[in-house]
């Protein structure tokens, strides 16, 4: 159902970029978020009084071409974070605010490692310019020590120096976000399916009972359509713009308040569009005996919780042990470090009981299975007979390439709460011998599968010495011979081209991996 195909390619149109505000804050988030849209309140479209809808959307002229930019109205990242948590991927780009009489803080920082974490590029307002104090020259060169560049000094990111206050640049702001927006994401969507998008947020309200704003993200929304809404469901009776307009359709990119659902869903669940309101019934039904389902799992684990502090009471103890792989011991050590700050409660003790650069090997698992404990790979695979004989004995083995998600999980896991919503399952390996080079279709792989199968279709990544140097790539082609394949089994010989990675070497092993959603009751 969620994230189903575009379809053709001759059905997508150019869809407006969705953008948050994330900085330190009293950098001016809120202050910016008001001035672009109080600036945009096109005369004649009156009638209507502005209101804090949650997203609003700009139009805006860049060559000669009306654009138009969503914005997610809720400073700071708090809706980011919340809908990430959720797993949707609710912005295309992210203006990193920073006042330039103020520099960069450490909320700055963090906003950054934020974006960058989700692969968002990001457009730097420097703000405040207004003021005597202003010093953008520095935000340049302070940023730039984050890694984040600004063209004129040869690197990608546009720095733009605004006043929120004064109204000064708002324009060649949104203009930079068109430009980032062109020069780096394909945003286009096909508004002829049917809608699907995500709550960016929902209230309660007395007079029009649950009020929820919504981001199309892909197909049209209408009125009169069937829709579930995280455990919501209904018609949508009507839609409202930012101005308090009635629209009758949404397309994609466009936020619009939704009112005729049946209770009130939470920021950052989705809504798909279905047949009729009986199936949305349905489907609402199931999803809130889920969520109930959920919040009992989190009541017995309280309740295990306790039976455990008793248990500490009569002298035994309850310890989560975990080894630590890495690919290199920065890594590593930032983990663990991030590991010893969680607050987990006393009655749970977190012991890392080994740590290492590397792959993942027999001993790793078998230290694991005689102490009880979780193997954490960060940006590092099993070797060899390791993911056999981890499966064998029981000992589980979590993969994970960003830090902060291996925290969330591991806080998550200990709260007893833990389920992703999806699971990778290895297809097979297949071992680089040969590298053909080829200027028309890259660098062609000559591979022996070496276990399982390889797939035309899977994702795949590359490992070097057990350590994974590109990851969740596509195949842009597979052979046999020299006939095209959909899939290669183990003790056969093939031809492999990588979209988009072409630094391979003799040696690497490219893995097959597929994900699938976990089942939930
Ligand atoms: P937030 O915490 O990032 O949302 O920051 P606010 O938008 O609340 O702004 C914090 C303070 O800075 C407020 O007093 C604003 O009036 C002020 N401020 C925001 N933008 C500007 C600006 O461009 N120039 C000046 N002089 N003050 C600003």
């Amino acid at each position: 159902e969620f994230g189903a195909d575009e379809g053709n390619e001759d059905d997508l149109v150019i869809r407006p970029p969705v953008v948050t505000v994330m900085g330190h804050v009293d950098h001016g988030k809120t202050k910016l978020l008001d001035a672009l849209r109080g600036a945009n309140v096109v005369a004649g479209e009156a009638g209507g009084i502005t209101q804090h809808i949650g997203a609003y959307q700009v139009h805006t002229d860049v060559d000669g071409e009306d654009r138009r930019i969503t914005f997610i109205d809720t400073p700071g990242h708090e809706a980011f974070t919340a809908m990430r948590a959720r797993g949707s991927q609710s912005s295309d780009i992210a203006i990193l605010v920073v006042a330039a009489d103020d520099g960069v803080m450490p909320q700055t920082v963090e906003a950054l490692n934020h974006a960058k974490a989700a692969g968002v590029p990001i457009v730097v307002a420097v703000n405040k310019i207004d003021k005597p104090e202003a010093d953008p020259t520095k935000v340049r060169g302070q940023l730039t020590e984050y890694g984040l560049v600004p063209e004129e000094y040869g690197g990608d990111a546009m720095f733009v120096d605004v006043s929120a206050k004064s109204g000064i640049n708002l324009d060649k702001l949104l203009e930079a976000v068109v430009l980032t927006a062109d020069a780096s994401l394909d945003l286009r969507a096909n508004p002829g399916q049917d809608a699907q998008g995500l709550v960016v947020e929902a209230h309660l309200d007395r007079g029009r009972g649950p009020v929820a704003t919504i981001l199309v993200q892909r197909g049209t929304l209408r009125v009169g359509d069937s829709i579930v809404a995280g455990p919501a469901h209904g018609r949508v009776r009507a839609m409202l713009d930012e101005h308090g307009v009635e629209m009758a359709e949404a397309d994609p990119g466009r936020p619009a308040m939704v009112l005729g659902l049946s209770s009130v869903p939470g920021a950052g669940q989705n809504f798909i569009v279905v047949e009729d309101d009986r199936m949305a019934r349905q489907i609402a039904e199931k999803r809130e005996a889920r969520e109930r389902a959920a919040l009992q799992a989190k009541r017995r684990v309280r309740r295990t919780l306790e039976d455990f502090m008793a248990s500490m009471e009569k002298g035994e103890s309850q310890e989560l042990n975990l080894i630590l792989k890495g690919d290199v011991s920065g890594s590593v050590e930032a983990l663990e470090d991030a590991l010893a700050a969680l607050e987990v409660g006393e009655e749970v003790s977190l012991r890392v009981i080994d740590r290492g650069v590397g792959a993942i090997t027999e001993a790793n698992v078998n230290l694991a299975a005689a102490s009880d404990a979780i193997i954490i790979g960060f940006n590092v695979r099993a070797q060899g007979k390791a993911a056999e004989l981890a499966d064998r004995e029981g000992v589980e083995i979590k993969y994970y390439s960003v830090i902060y998600q291996a925290i969330e999980e591991i806080e998550a896991a200990l709260k007893g709460m833990l389920k992703p919503e999806y699971e990778e399952s290895t297809l097979g390996q297949a071992e680089i011998r040969a590298i053909f080079r080829s200027s028309k279709i890259g660098n062609i792989a000559g591979c022996m599968v070496i276990g399982g199968v390889i797939r035309r279709n899977a994702k795949v990544r590359v490992l070097r010495d057990g350590a994974v140097v590109a990851d969740n790539l596509d195949l842009a082609s597979l052979k046999r011979e020299k006939d095209d394949a959909s899939e290669v089994r183990e003790g056969f010989e093939c031809g492999l081209v990588l979209r988009n990675f072409q630094d391979i070497k003799e040696g690497d092993i490219v893995e097959a991996f597929e994900m699938r959603e976990i089942p939930r009751s």
